[in-house]
């Protein structure tokens, strides 16, 4: 399928010094190795994505396009089997990534049950990145940890009271360990979150507040957010720009509004219902 992108939009794939805090280019994952050759498939097919300082990008499409497998590349956990990842233009190593590259590039998991270690307290799963990356000095004390984590809490709307350290994920509700989630990600002041499908696990009645979250913390604290989800809405709520992907590739990409307020002069609305037909 070719790659349309709504034009006036700076293209992913653009030249060396395009600006963007994020950039993925040219990516391409298979599952098992290369057996493409063999008639299999690429997981993820050549994908080229970039996300600016502060911004949103959705990542959208349905079950098994590949979207997963593009976070999992962004944050360094899966190594592409081509293709490039830069911060701030700068290489970075498909999995090896230096201290400080990982700590910039966090990541949040659909379900809080199985990203947070049930028999830790939250005091150890929120302090546990900030002590490796050396956040609060080397050998902070006690207190400092725990003014630090409570801020942390504050930060993703939970309550501070005087015991909450001390509980373990089982004390809270799914949306309340989700959130516990993103704090533990805050905790080493990552400048981009890849959030994958964050709310999906969630009853529905919570997952506007995880998105309300998501908003703030990109307006106060300029974090940049990579979005999975197979859900438009959520595309909506959060994001500025959308990227369509379908069989491992990009089929869409553009400005948030754009594809959400169509049909507006200049642009195709064929594609765009093309688009959204893919992504629902
Ligand atoms: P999405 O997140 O859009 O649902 P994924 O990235 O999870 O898509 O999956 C893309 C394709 O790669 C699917 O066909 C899926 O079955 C396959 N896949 C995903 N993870 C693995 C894995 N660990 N091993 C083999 N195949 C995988």
């Amino acid at each position: 399928m070719s790659h349309h992108t709504i034009p006036a939009v700076p293209a992913a794939s653009g030249g060396q010094t395009s600006g963007a805090l994020l950039e993925l280019r040219h990516i391409t994952v298979a599952y098992g190795g290369f057996t493409v050759a063999y008639g299999g498939f690429a997981a993820v097919d050549d994908v080229s994505i970039a996300l600016k300082q502060g911004g949103a990008l959705g990542v959208v499409g349905e079950s098994g396009a590949g979207k997963s497998t593009l976070a999992r590349v962004a944050a360094g956990l899966i190594a592409p089997a081509a293709g490039r990842s830069l911060l701030d233009g700068r290489e970075l190593a498909p999995i090896r990534r230096t201290r400080e590259q990982r700590r910039r590039i966090q990541m949040v998991f659909q379900n809080p049950d199985s990203s947070l270690n049930p028999s830790h307290t939250i005091r150890r799963i929120l302090a546990e990145g900030m002590i490796l990356h050396g956040m609060l000095g080397p050998h902070p004390p006690r207190d400092v940890v725990d003014a630090r984590c409570r801020r942390l809490l504050a930060m993703v709307g939970l309550g501070e009271e005087d015991d909450i350290l001390a509980r373990r994920p089982r004390a809270f509700s799914g949306g309340q360990r989700q959130r516990i989630a993103i704090a533990r990600a805050l905790a080493v002041e990552p400048d981009v979150l890849v959030a994958d499908e964050p709310t999906s696990a969630l009853d529905v009645t919570v997952q506007r507040g995880i998105l309300d979250l998501l908003v703030r913390l990109r307006r106060e604290q300029g974090l940049a957010l990579l979005l999975i989800t197979h859900d438009l809405g959520v595309v909506n709520a959060v994001c500025d720009e959308v990227a369509v992907m379908r069989h491992g590739q990009i089929v869409a990409d553009g400005p948030a509004d754009l594809f959400f307020h169509a049909p507006l002069a200049g642009y195709s609305g064929d594609l765009l219902a093309a688009a959204r037909e893919v992504a629902l």
